[in-house]
């Protein structure tokens, strides 16, 4: 199927303020995941075109005046790059759709939140984040101040793909950074809109540069090339630990934001109406692609059958469909190759003995037939040693365990290698204090799952990450702390 002429764009590298074309001429087919139609052609880049991309990034570092701009100078700059996203959230949803497949109802809250991402940081820009040090004696005087970490290396997933983006974008330009982003080179165009409406508010000239192009080489490149000071990724476990050890040879500053496999704690004395919503929502927003979905659902054993049963029943009546379609609740997965891996994945656990109720397999629709979607599929039964409960899935797909009590619920929610976000549905106060802390995730959610915005930090315990992204924290990550200490009475130690 040939791609609409206006989406033939081999001019889609955004280097030093200029559109380009990859070095190689080569170009990437940008795929529907709904039918695979062919949605656009686009620039491939490689290592190459990182390089120029970080080149200019490094001069408008070194030699502008952006990280030396009065915050508020940045912030009106962020400012504007949010209100231009805000006025441009039909089109931007309509993009996120579909490159993704999701719904355009969840790709409008994406752009929500997007340009709440970007409000939050323009006034974050503008506050002083200088400190005074108390001194052990007097006549001295110390301040500390916040200076732009300089060059970063952005490398985004396919899952949110704007909203991951801003999540950096945003807090590293009112940091005072200069940057070069790679999205994912299944989901790109986005990030190509959202490069476009920097320019066309006026972000200078090198200060934030766009390369599209595989992980292998444009990405590889952004972890080990020395011009970058900070790397920031976001994406799966394994890649992030490609992307540290790359980043271990210049000793950059490294930001991750890996995957997770997260609990979701039902007790016998929840609101259990809500509480069935929330676990279907945890889930199955986005096909069950995204880091904080809540997987991993252990049930009190008292109301285990009767919960498990209405979760089925809900589970069934998912209406899969296409993005722009208002019935759908759930749309495709990403690729041919995720839902590969998915699939791998359910046929493991059906034959490590987690007992399969529901799905598991591809729908019989044939509207469907050229989509990459997977059934809802619910595991009952499941053990916590099951690779199925412990590996991340990234699909539409829960397991459900089993408990008698508080310390063992609390046990099992924490055995896992990840640490990104946990829930828990309970109406005693005490619990809801104990279990708060006990939780080992970088956010517990108490009666809710899912809930994030720009003003908390967000980020992983254990093996979900390094660092935080949204709140002040996310705006610390790229910066540097200097210490500026000065003698006001100056008396030489005369010992040589
Ligand atoms: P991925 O790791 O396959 O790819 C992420 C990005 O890394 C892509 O842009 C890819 O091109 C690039 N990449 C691949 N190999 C690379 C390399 N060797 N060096 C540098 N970059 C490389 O992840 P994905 O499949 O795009 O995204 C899904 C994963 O992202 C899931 O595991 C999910 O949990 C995680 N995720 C985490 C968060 C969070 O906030 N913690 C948010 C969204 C997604």
């Amino acid at each position: 199927m040939a791609a609409n002429p206006q989406e033939i764009r081999p001019e889609t590298l955004f280097i030093d303020g200029r559109w380009r074309k990859a070095v190689s001429g080569l170009m990437r087919d940008i795929v529907d995941p709904f039918d695979q139609s062919l949605l656009a052609k686009v620039a491939e880049g490689d290592r190459l075109d990182a390089r120029e991309a970080l080149s200019a990034a490094r001069r408008a570092f070194d030699e502008s005046d952006w990280p030396h701009l009065p915050g508020t100078a940045r912030g009106r700059s962020v400012a504007a790059l949010g209100h231009a996203i805000a006025k441009d959230r039909e089109n931007l949803a309509r993009i996120e759709s579909r490159d993704t497949g999701k719904t355009l109802e969840e790709s409008r809250w994406d752009i929500d939140d997007v340009a709440e991402v970007f409000a939050f940081y323009a006034g974050l820009a503008g506050e002083s984040h200088d400190e005074s040090v108390p001194q052990p004696s007097p006549g001295r005087s110390s301040r500390l101040v916040r200076e732009p970490a300089g060059v970063c290396g952005l490398i985004c997933p396919w899952n949110y793909p704007l909203l991951q983006a801003a999540w950096k974008v945003a807090p590293a330009l009112a940091a005072g950074c200069t940057l070069v982003i790679k999205p994912s080179e299944l989901t790109p165009m986005s990030t190509i809109r959202l490069a476009e409406l920097a320019e066309e508010v006026g972000v200078p000239r090198g200060v934030f540069n766009l390369v599209l192009g595989p992980g292998a080489t444009v990405g590889a490149e952004l972890a080990e090339n020395a011009a970058v000071d900070m790397v920031s990724f976001t994406g799966g476990l394994v890649t992030g630990r490609q992307v540290m050890r790359s980043a271990a040879t210049t000793v950059k500053r490294v930001a991750l934001e890996l995957g997770g496999k997260n609990p979701h704690l039902v007790f016998a004395d929840a609101d259990l109406k809500a509480a069935l919503e929330t676990v279907m929502n945890g889930v199955f927003f986005h096909a069950g692609q995204i880091c904080s979905a809540g997987t991993r659902l252990l049930v009190e054993d008292t109301i285990y059958d009767q919960f498990t049963a209405a979760l089925r029943d809900r589970m069934a009546r998912i209406r899969l469909g296409g993005a722009f379609d208002p019935n759908t609740r759930m749309g495709p997965l990403i690729s041919a190759e995720h839902r590969a891996k998915v699939e791998a994945a359910v046929t493991a656990g059906s034959r490590e003995g987690a007992r399969l109720v529901l799905g598991g397999t591809r729908p019989d629709d044939p509207a469907l037939g050229r989509g990459f979607f997977f059934l809802p599929t619910l595991f009952l039964d499941c053990r916590s040693e099951m690779r199925i409960v412990q590996e991340e899935v990234f699909g539409p797909v829960i397991t459900v365990e089993r408990f008698s009590d508080e310390a063992e619920a609390v046990r099992l929610a924490n055995d896992t290698i990840y640490g990104l976000a946990a829930g828990f549905w309970t109406r005693d106060e005490a619990r809801i204090d104990r279990i708060s802390r006990l939780l080992r995730f970088g956010t517990v959610w108490i009666n809710s799952f899912n809930v994030y915005f720009a003003a908390a930090p967000w980020g992983g315990f254990r093996q979900s990450g390094v660092g935080r992204e949204l709140g002040r924290a996310g705006l610390e990550e790229y910066t540097e702390v200097k210490h500026i200490f000065r003698d006001l009475e100056p008396h030489p130690v005369e010992w040589f």
